[in-house]
């Protein structure tokens, strides 16, 4: 059986500049599965890409069977990959429920948008009880988790989520990382970025180190978690 997602030996270049040095890896269906590493190693370039936003230089991405090379981006949404960015980008004065309902911008099953609205609000009630509301009203925590809600509202096959606990407190952090726990276990694929390597290698079915563009450490989120270099470089340890 092939993965859901297979990387192979991908390139991509922001002009003379190459961000992303020729990196390869799975995803399965059901699993999670994590990019670590340091500010600029390329994580972000990696999933832009997956995305449709950028261009590769080289190498190949297959999903669900299919070559993604030169497929745009709104066809790769279609094909049930979806991305919540860095950064968020929420649109601050659409409320949280015209934010949601950008997420399911493909899908014309009225009754199943509703259902998924409904699954959003159970997985973050907040955003249920202040649907109404502009989405700049809400904490940076808060607005996290409507990219997230937004993502899913395109029932994706498999969900990329960059950096989902930059600028969070430690108690939104935890909320975060339990929903991820929790959407894992009710079986979706996810290509997790983080820069908090402890919380992402603990949740993670595999993971992978990246360092100024390419992967160079893999394995289970166990073995990482306990491998001495990582737990040097990432996990604050001497
Ligand atoms: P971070 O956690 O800081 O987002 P990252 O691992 O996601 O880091 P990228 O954002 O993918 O890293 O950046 C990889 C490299 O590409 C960096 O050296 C960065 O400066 C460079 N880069 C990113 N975006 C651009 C751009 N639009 N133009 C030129 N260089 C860029």
């Amino acid at each position: 059986m092939t993965a859901l997602l297979e990387v192979e030996d991908l390139r991509v270049a922001y002009g003379k500049i190459e961000a992303v040095k020729g990196i390869s890896f799975k995803v399965e269906a059901g699993e999670v599965v994590t990019l670590i590493g340091t500010n600029g190693a390329g994580k972000t370039t990696t999933l832009r890409t997956l995305s449709g936003l950028l261009k590769p230089a080289g190498g190949k991405i297959f999903f669900d069977g299919q070559p993604l090379n030169g497929v745009g981006a709104h066809k790769i949404v279609a094909m049930g990959l979806a991305h919540s960015p860095e950064g968020r980008r929420i649109f601050p004065r659409l409320t949280i429920l015209e934010n949601l309902l950008l997420g399911a911008f493909l899908r014309r099953d009225a009754a199943g948008i509703d259902k998924d609205v409904q699954r959003a609000y159970e997985l973050f009630p907040i955003l249920g009880e202040r649907s109404k509301q502009a989405a700049g009203t809400l904490s940076g925590g808060e607005q996290q988790m409507l990219a997230m809600g937004r993502a899913l509202m395109s029932r994706p096959k498999l969900l990329m989520l960059d950096e989902p606990s930059m600028g969070l407190s430690p108690i939104m952090m935890q909320k975060i990382m339990e929903t991820i726990q929790e959407l894992k276990s009710q079986g979706t694929t996810i290509l997790l970025v983080e820069q908090n390597a402890q919380a992402a290698l603990s949740l993670a079915n595999h993971g992978h180190v990246m360092e100024v563009g390419k992967i160079v450490l893999s394995g289970t989120g166990q073995e990482l978690l306990h491998d001495e270099s990582v737990r040097k470089a990432y996990l604050g340890e001497d």
